[in-house]
């Protein structure tokens, strides 16, 4: 168990309210359930470490930060599309593209596209 996890606000609820038998969540037994985890995920001191550790391991299955593998899919498309997700790419921006650009360098620095229309436009 890792330190954020130590510190879920889930550690003591029923496992099957995060992982129901089925991932079909427009049941209406199924979407009951994702609204009762969702309460405690709302709750949670770790919801952003949940959800990166989700996205970055590519969970499939059960309800990570109040989300769905369908919308885990989602953030893991966009993110990899240069879209970054408001919870976990809250931090470095390029501040040169009107597309938000999630960027693993000093915050303020320009993304890799911009730097080449800079080069472009001063060659
Ligand atoms: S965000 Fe939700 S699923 Fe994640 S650790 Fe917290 S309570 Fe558990």
């Amino acid at each position: 168990m890792t330190a954020w996890q130590a510190r879920a606000a889930c550690r003591d609820a029923d496992p099957e309210l995060f992982f129901p038998a089925s991932d079909d969540f427009t049941a209406i037994e199924t979407a009951a359930q994702l609204v009762a985890a969702a309460k405690v995920c709302h709750r949670c001191p770790v919801r952003r470490e949940c959800l990166t550790y989700a996205v970055d391991t590519g969970q499939r299955h059960g309800i990570w930060a109040g989300h769905t593998p369908g919308q885990l899919r989602i953030i893991r498309r966009d993110r990899r599309a240069g879209v970054p997700h408001p919870d976990i790419d809250a931090a470095p921006m390029c501040p040169g593209c009107s597309l938000l650009f999630p960027m693993p360098a000093v915050d303020g620095q320009l993304c890799s596209g911009c730097l080449e229309r800079l080069h472009g436009k001063g060659a």
